[in-house]
């Protein structure tokens, strides 16, 4: 691996423009707001700038954002930071602040209207460590699926998310349920040092031994810990008999008419088959009482003699509409289509971590399933790896659920998306804050309850007391509730 830390992008939509287009013409200057830095100014783009359209959406929210800073170096980053938080005091209102990797964040907080926004996508650099590549370091805007890509030719894969294009920033300091979820954890289980750029400006690389309790906060409480710029990871060999980290890949489409023994059959079969197994499902109502679900179901690693009895068992889960198997070279499951996000998803999204795959879950998913506004369900296997590690061990709490649950729902508002989801969200034991469009209260006390909550607001009280870092889901308070009490 050839590639160190400052490489750009070339997925960077905005590489290529000539200066004239206005992103890198200097001088950018908000009325009303202090003049940046000439070297930040330089990083702008702004509404009067053609790489605007570009960069000013996420792919779930449409934004119009006053500026959005792309910095390319670190020193790029704290600039900016120092930049909203002087914005902030100028002003006297917490003028929104967003922070950008691969810009799929469910819940569109990675833009915003009338504010300000950093986006990581120029600082995509990767660094293999050793020779072998099990340890890289990697910018943050680098994409999971750019990531794997690199990583394939030393027969090294981690999990992440199934789209390539989501940025290594947000899933390493969030979660990332992966197609390896079973046998390598969470993503951010793999995280062994991040560079971190807190609230005050000041960057630094944490870990284990270097602030313990940052290190901790930035696995699993997003930004609530600062802006990780920089990432060290393990990166687990998968072993594949014809390299290029080849996996065996099965897609199963069945007709169900009894979801909830369906779901009970699924849960036994993934929770018994080998770690190198992971099943992901996708359910649909199909009227009269069918549902359609289609399995994706990974074998990670060679044992293919291993992997044949237990892929076959999958077909014998329910009337078989459709499959197929075969050995795909893992970067072609996690493709990455560009970053120039549009709002190209437009709906509402609701998660839980649910203990038990059984037939419970099965009668509740299929009444969500049967809701007006629910357009698709998903189950995730999790278990096995992600419940080796300790739930107080990163600010990931749900170690102990075996199931990932969310729908996708018609973007009818919280209203309609809550009463949807209500039969799933009565069996949930927690969440994941990434993968959904509620930022309300509520959520954040389910994704980081008790312990981890209270350790997670310590930390965000101790590194960002004037909550720079409080767009999307976070714990209270918000900058805004400090600013009401004065
Ligand atoms: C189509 C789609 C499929 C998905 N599939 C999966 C999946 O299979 N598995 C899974 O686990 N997740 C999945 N997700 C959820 C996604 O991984 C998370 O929302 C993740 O946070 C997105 O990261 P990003 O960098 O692309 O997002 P961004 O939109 O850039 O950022 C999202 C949020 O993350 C935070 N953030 C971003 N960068 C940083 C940083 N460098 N430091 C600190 N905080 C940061 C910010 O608060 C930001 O608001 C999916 C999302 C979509 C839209």
């Amino acid at each position: 691996m050839n590639g160190s830390v400052g490489t750009r992008s070339t997925n960077d939509p905005a590489v290529g423009l000539p200066p004239s287009a206005g992103w890198l013409a200097p001088g950018w200057h908000a009325p009303g707001w202090p003049a940046p830095d000439p070297e930040l100014s330089r990083t702008a783009v702004s509404a009067a700038d053609g790489a605007y359209t570009q960069v000013r959406s996420s792919y779930m929210r449409v934004g119009s954002p006053r500026v959005v800073f792309r910095p390319t170096t670190e020193e790029d980053v704290q600039r900016a930071v120092r930049y909203a938080a002087e914005v902030r005091r100028v002003a006297g209102e917490p003028v929104p602040l967003s922070v950008r990797s691969g810009g799929h964040g469910i819940s569109g907080a990675s833009t915003n209207d009338g504010g300000i926004v950093i986006d990581l996508a120029r600082m995509a650099g990767i660094e293999s460590l050793d020779a072998s590549a099990s340890m890289v370091r990697v910018e943050a805007g680098t994409t999971w699926g750019e990531l794997a890509t690199r990583l394939a030719p030393y027969d090294r894969a981690l999990t992440s998310g199934n789209v390539g294009g989501t940025g290594v920033g947000g899933i390493a300091t969030a979660g990332g349920i992966g197609y390896f979820a079973r046998s390598q954890g969470l993503t951010l289980d793999h995280v062994r040092r991040v560079r971190v750029v807190t609230a005050d400006a000041a960057v630094r690389w944490v870990d284990a031994e270097h602030d313990p309790d940052l290190f901790w906060a930035l696995r699993g409480g997003a930004t609530q810990a600062g802006i990780g710029v920089c990432f060290e990871l393990d990166v687990p060999a998968i072993g594949s008999a014809s390299g290029g980290a080849t996996v065996l890949h099965q897609e199963v489409e069945y007709l169900v008419d009894d979801l909830a023994g369906f779901v009970r059959d699924w849960g036994d079969w993934i929770g018994g088959a080998p770690r190198a197994a992971e099943s992901f499902l996708m359910l649909q109502d199909a009227g009269v009482g069918r549902t359609v679900v289609r399995a994706q179901n990974v074998w990670a690693n060679h044992d293919t003699a291993a992997a044949i009895p237990v892929l076959e068992a999958a077909l014998n889960l329910g009337p078989v509409l459709h499959q197929q198997a075969r050995a795909v070279p893992y970067p072609h499951l996690v493709p990455s289509f560009g970053r120039s996000h549009t709002r190209q998803q437009r709906l509402e999204m609701r998660a839980a971590l649910v203990d038990r795959a059984d037939r419970e879950l099965g009668e509740a998913m299929a009444a969500a399933l049967r809701h007006r506004a629910t357009m698709l369900g998903e189950l995730r296997a999790l278990g096995a790896a992600v419940s080796d590690v300790p739930a107080e061990a990163t600010a990931w709490a749900g170690r102990h659920q075996e199931v990932f649950a969310a729908t996708w729902i018609q973007p009818l508002g919280q209203d309609l998306a809550d009463e949807s989801f209500r039969t799933l969200q009565e069996l949930s034991t927690g969440t994941y804050g990434a993968y959904s469009t509620d930022v309300r209260a509520g959520e954040a006390e389910r994704a980081w309850p008790g312990a981890t909550g209270e350790r997670l607001r310590h930390i965000a009280d101790r590194v960002d007391p004037g909550r720079l870092f409080d767009a999307g889901l976070v714990l209270a308070p918000r900058a805004r509730d400090l600013h009401k009490h004065g």
